[in-house]
């Protein structure tokens, strides 16, 4: 059975994520310790423990240690069942990270799968929905399957209630991918979102992006969403070039004002935008899992976080593929996958 260091690397929840998706798709059983040990709250929290018996459900998995605090589980896949799944996380605990989790065994099922996700939809640290949406699904999709998404409605952290369907028809095998050059910028899009807040936050939010990032009014749009439980803030920078969509976004926090929220986030496009990279960090993470999983690709990103280095090794742990990390300038990194 392999052994899985919860506190190795970055010791954060992708770990135990990376584990779950890689286990359910060989049917390499593991057994994982040390949950989540460098966290505040260490060991498994409710979004964790959705997505354990998330990956239980569909994996038929025989699991021992699925309770909220514990700090260590075993996890023994069966077979993948494709079908139809609810999985409704009780707190705005983020949605898109259950389905990190279940998405690759579901893209390589033996038939098509309907997902329903209830809980947080855009959470500060967790993939936002409309960067699931717009950057990394295209990609993936790019890879072979088809796996198309519809916001049903918006959740907002702390409050949750947000909610999204997921289809996917899979296929045999992904195909590789190069991401090495991003081409021409063909638009670019600042969205300011309130939910129970007064619109005046997203206008301040994307004064700040026209004023650090050069933007014409046209490429801006302030939007209040009526639909939503509680209270949130999001903005969302889209970069789309001929090779791919990227989102950053910002979230509005309790006593962090508009325009600081608003100037990280332009700042982030910007050193996008100067720099020749097409992938950023967060598409970074992404992407190394359906490319492990097609055991060829290649793709230039900023220098690589820890986050990522952590989950290179964890995919290793399960795949037997070769990741190799370069330098190209004192910008860009290389990262090169072989089977
Ligand atoms: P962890 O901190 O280990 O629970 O993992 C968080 C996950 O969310 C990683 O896959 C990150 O790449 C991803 N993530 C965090 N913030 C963002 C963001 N703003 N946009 C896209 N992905 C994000």
């Amino acid at each position: 059975m392999i052994q899985i260091d919860g506190s190795f690397g970055e010791g954060g929840g992708q770990i135990l994520r990376t584990s779950l998706a890689l286990s359910l798709l060989t049917g390499k059983p593991f057994c994982i310790q040390r949950i989540r040990a460098g966290r505040s709250k260490p060991g498994l929290m409710r979004q964790h423990l959705t997505a354990v018996n998330a990956a239980a459900e569909i994996g038929n998995a025989d699991i021992q240690g699925n309770r909220i605090g514990s700090d260590s589980f075993t996890f023994i896949p069966e077979t993948i069942r494709a079908g139809n799944y609810h999985f409704a996380i009780g707190s705005a605990g983020s949605c898109t990270l259950v389905l990190q989790t279940v998405l690759p065994a579901l893209i390589r099922a033996e038939g098509p799968s309907e997902i329903i996700l209830e809980g947080g939809t855009h959470n500060p640290f967790a993939p936002p929905f409309d960067f699931l949406a717009k950057a990394f699904l295209p990609l993936l999709n790019r890879m072979g399957p088809t796996v198309t998404t519809v916001l049903h409605r918006p959740g907002f952290y702390p409050a949750g209630g947000g909610r999204f369907q997921v289809s996917v028809r899979p296929v045999k095998a992904l195909q590789g991918m190069e991401l090495v050059t991003r081409g021409t910028v063909i638009r670019k899009s600042a969205t300011a979102m309130v939910s129970n807040l007064p619109l005046s936050i997203a206008q301040r939010e994307l004064k700040i992006v026209k004023e650090t990032l050069d933007w014409h009014p046209d490429q801006l749009q302030a939007l209040e969403v009526k639909d939503s439980k509680g209270p949130g803030n999001l903005l969302s920078i889209e970069v789309e070039s001929a090779a791919l969509t990227e989102v950053f976004t910002g979230f509005g926090e309790r006593g962090v004002s508009a325009e600081k929220v608003a100037g990280r986030t332009a700042r982030s496009v910007r050193e996008y935008l100067a720099q020749a990279a097409p992938v950023g960090r967060y598409l970074a993470d992404q992407l190394l899992i359906p490319m492990a999983m097609a055991g060829r690709g290649r793709f230039r990103t900023l220098s690589p976080s820890l986050h990522t280095t952590t989950n290179i090794e964890i995919i290793k742990q399960f795949l037997d593929v070769a990741i190799r990390l370069q330098p190209i300038d004192a910008h860009q990194w290389e990262i090169e996958i072989s089977g």
